[in-house]
């Protein structure tokens, strides 16, 4: 009885109900920004449920992020209760590990296998290229690890990797490869890459385990199709299937939802020749296209199909709104970066003074994380509440590294780039000539780095001497101190606060004088915090869990879907953390209808500051799009880049897209970029923009006049907004009023500026000179300098204060 579930189809267009219907082949919805794709994809899964008998357990629902997938799983459990704990909802890396852990045996491999992300792979690369004795300039870390992803994310194994090589380095890569393989696998872990490769070889190796798959999951659904790469689109087409197994399993049925226009992922490999071929992937495949815009005002609308329109070879769409026109873009030109920020945050008071807009209504976007740091100052001397998306990831920060490294060891002792993290964290005399020691003798005897070590206690290790022997014996005896406690079922929090203990870790941030270690001392308690909610939530999921088998469920295999590892246990703990630090490091997706609300609780109040990578899926009433210059955004790397230039033309197109009633761009004439004052020109999006759409608050000063000599404050014009109110920050600052103590405006007091704190030794990667390591530091305050040493790049003193294009690693 389908015609009766109007609740759910009611309020939809006739394209979006004919998709939530759509039953059989499968179907590709593809649509521009804001036309209700992802509305249609949890609206499909509410009727399956609903309307078509599907039962929560059949349904495999992947989105780009764990945020988006949490969002979802709430809406459909509001719908089904309880039983929606059966739905897999989730990113793909999550329902890989999921897969994965439950068929380790099969894959000859232990189901308690590690996660490394980015920075544990490049750990291991690092070692693996010293071994091989590879030119460290040449064939650097990263670079290795770049390639070595692309291969994966086309599924090109460690084996075929060599013959797929055209040139040296991609021929030494290949190696590189094979031993980064043997090194993964004998530290019984997987990176973020063969987390998908290796779930995608289970299914072609093993049918049956595909089969059981297939079975089990019925329906599958995939939001933001337009960013999977080759791997991932293989993955779907593996579950699904395209024709019926042996035994008579038809394929599942395959909902996935993409805007060609949006794909923002080409550097991870993602192609939209998944959305472009999907009719000839799945043969029997149905389209839809969704025209109406229910986001955005005509005008948003309009600027953003002028400029996505410049790309060459794409598939014009036509986008309608019923809004109207609404208000003019805004545009304004800012002396320097500081300017800007103190234009945005100007508006943003005004817009709330006059009650046109709430703090949580409003973002700011920026090309990369480092430019938030302008912002950020200005918001807080002005008292703005304000929140970054990503940044500074909070698992990515170093003390978190280095606490979670113990507990992957105690989770996983052959987990070799964890130990060897923290073989000398804190500094206990192991030194690299005693490490050295150890892996030559791991590697000769062919036995783990954990081995090694306990074959170091028994003196059994060549060269050592006895002053790090007995170091190594000390470390070792602590290590076996906290395998108890976890033996013993203790607490993950209770075991954290032993590491933090015994280990002497917080001792010394207790007793340094750098108010950064005070902030990494409030980080670990808060990693504390997490791990104690983390138990508390797995006890009240057990005490809530529905007893086994008193639905009526249907008669695919429905196993109590007991995921490993055991909820609560040590390995589910670090597979949530570094899923959600995955997840960090991707954009937030979506959400789209529903979501916004669930939002609003959390952000109550507060501007969201975020890069437009992060933006993909959200939509906000207003949005400042920050740094229009070329060089910037677009991004330095893609000017001269036909191919580059298109995906950061799509960027502007997402970010434009995300505005529903507002949309501001700015630029400024000079900006601090690798502690260098440059002048960008405006970026080429900037025009792309009809003249007639946008509203020139303030523009560039004519070419005669004077460029930025004088007061260029003075020549700033806050007008062209009659009644913003003369209480507003914004008249403020034109007057050159100070509204919190010490406000200057773009100028001079640079006190509690932030600054990038470095020290030496510390790891770096800078926009454009890429990683490097700091020798040493220099001077403090706004003078502070950092000489650092980029290999191939050289090295160089960089200033630290105002936004330097870098990042701590
Ligand atoms: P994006 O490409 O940015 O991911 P999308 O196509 O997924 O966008 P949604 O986020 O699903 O679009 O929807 C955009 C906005 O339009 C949301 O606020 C959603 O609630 C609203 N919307 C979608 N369809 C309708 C409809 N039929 N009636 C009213 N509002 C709708
Ligand atoms: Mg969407």
């Amino acid at each position: 009885d389908q015609g009766s579930h109007t609740e759910l189809t009611g309020d939809l267009n006739p394209s979006q109900r004919a998709a939530v219907e759509h039953a059989g082949a499968p179907l590709l919805v593809v649509a521009g920004a804001g036309s209700g794709k992802t509305r249609v994809l949890t609206r499909r899964i509410a009727y399956l449920l609903a309307a078509r008998g599907a039962h929560p357990g059949q349904i495999m629902a992947i989105t780009f992020t764990n945020k988006a997938a949490a969002e979802m799983r709430e809406r459909v459990s509001e719908l089904v209760g309880r039983r929606s704990g059966a739905m897999w909802v989730s990113t793909f890396h999550s329902m890989c590990v999921r897969v994965l852990r439950r068929e380790a045996k099969t894959l000859e491999m232990s189901s308690n296998f590690s996660i490394y992300d980015a920075d544990d792979a490049r750990r291991l690369l690092t070692l693996v290229a010293r071994d091989l004795d590879l030119d460290a300039k040449r064939y650097q870390p990263r670079a290795l690890g770049a390639h070595i992803s692309n291969l994966k994310n086309e599924l090109i194994d460690s084996e075929s990797a060599g013959s797929h090589a055209t040139n040296d380095f991609e021929r030494r890569a290949a190696e590189v490869y094979v031993e980064y393989q043997r090194r993964l696998s004998q530290a019984n872990a997987m990176d973020f890459d063969d987390l998908i490769m290796r779930t995608v070889e289970l299914f072609q190796v093993f049918p049956d385990v595909a089969e059981y798959y297939r079975r089990r999951f019925r329906h599958v659904l995939v939001d933001e199709y337009q960013d999977t790469n080759h791997a991932q689109y293989t993955l779907v087409r593996e579950l699904v299937g395209t024709e019926p197994t042996e035994s008579g399993v038809e394929p599942a049925e395959l909902c996935v939802v993409g805007d060609a226009d949006q794909s923002i992922y080409a550097f991870r490999g993602a192609t939209i020749r998944n959305i472009e071929e999907f009719e000839r992937d799945f043969p029997s495949a149905r389209t839809i296209l969704l025209e109406q815009n229910y986001r955005s005002t005509q005008t948003i609308l309009s600027a953003a199909n002028s400029v996505i329109s410049r790309n060459p070879n794409r598939r014009d769409k036509r986008l309608w709104t019923s809004e109207g026109d609404g208000e003019k873009v805004v545009g304004y030109v800012a002396d320097n970066e500081h300017d800007e920020a103190a234009f945005v945050a100007g508006e943003i008071d005004a817009l709330v003074d006059q009650g046109a807009a709430q703090y949580s209504d409003i973002a700011v976007f920026y090309r990369t994380n480092n430019q938030s740091r302008v912002f950020e100052e200005i918001f807080i001397r002005l008292g703005l509440p304000y929140r970054v998306v990503g940044g500074v990831r909070f698992y990515e920060r170093k003390e978190i590294r280095d606490v979670l490294a113990y507990l992957r060891v105690l989770a996983n002792p052959d987990d070799t780039v964890s130990l060897r993290r923290i073989l000398n964290v804190p500094k206990r005399g192991i030194g690299d000539r005693a490490e050295a020691c150890v892996a030559t003798h791991a590697e000769r005897e062919r036995i783990s780095f954990v081995s090694a070590l306990r074959d170091a206690v028994a003196d059994k290790v060549p060269m050592l001497n006895p002053r790090s022997r007995k170091a190594i014996t000390a470390f070792v005896e602590l290590l076996d101190g906290f395998y108890e406690l976890v033996d013993s079922g203790t607490e993950i929090a209770d075991i954290l606060e032993a590491v933090l203990d015994r280990t002497g870790y917080r001792a010394e941030l207790d007793s340094s004088n750098d108010p950064q270690d005070a902030s990494r001392l409030e980080n670990l308690d808060e990693l504390v915090t997490v791990a104690r909610e983390f138990t508390e939530s797995a006890a009240e999921a057990a005490a809530l869990a529905p007893e086994p088998d008193t639905d009526e469920e249907p008669d695919t295999d429905e196993e109590p879907d007991v995921p490993t590892p055991e909820p609560g246990s040590l390995p589910a703990f670090l597979e949530r953390v570094s899923l959600v630090a995955d997840a960090d490091s991707i954009p937030e997706s979506d959400g789209g209808d529903e979501a916004d609300e669930a939002d609003e609780d959390d952000d109550a109040g507060v501007v969201t500051l975020m890069t437009v990578h992060t933006a993909k899926g959200l939509e906000y009433p207003v949005v400042f799009g920050t740094g229009w210059e070329d060089g910037v955004f677009p991004h330095l790397r893609a000017l001269g880049e036909p191919k580059e230039l298109a995906e950061e033309r799509r960027l502007a197109y997402v970010a434009i897209t995300r505005a529903r009633e507002r949309l501001y761009v700015s630029r400024a004439l000079v900006r601090t970029q690798w502690g260098q004052p440059s002048a960008n020109p405006a970026s080429r999006f900037l025009d792309e923009i009809p003249a007639e759409l946008l509203d020139w608050r303030r523009e560039a000063p004519s070419s005669g006049g004077s460029s930025g000599g004088g007061s260029p404050r003075a020549a700033t014009t806050w007008g062209g907004r009659p009644g913003t109110g003369s209480d507003s920050a914004q008249s403020q600052l034109a007057s050159g009023g100070m509204r919190t103590t010490g406000f200057k405006g773009t100028r001079g007091d640079w006190k509690d500026t932030i600054a990038l704190k470095l020290d030496a030794g510390d790891r770096v990667n800078h926009d454009k000179y890429g990683l490097g390591t700091v020798v040493s530091t220099e001077g403090t305050g706004p003078r502070a300098t950092a000489t650092i040493d980029f290999g191939g790049a050289g090295t160089v003193r960089l200033m630290l204060i105002g936004s330097v294009p870098m990042v701590k690693l």
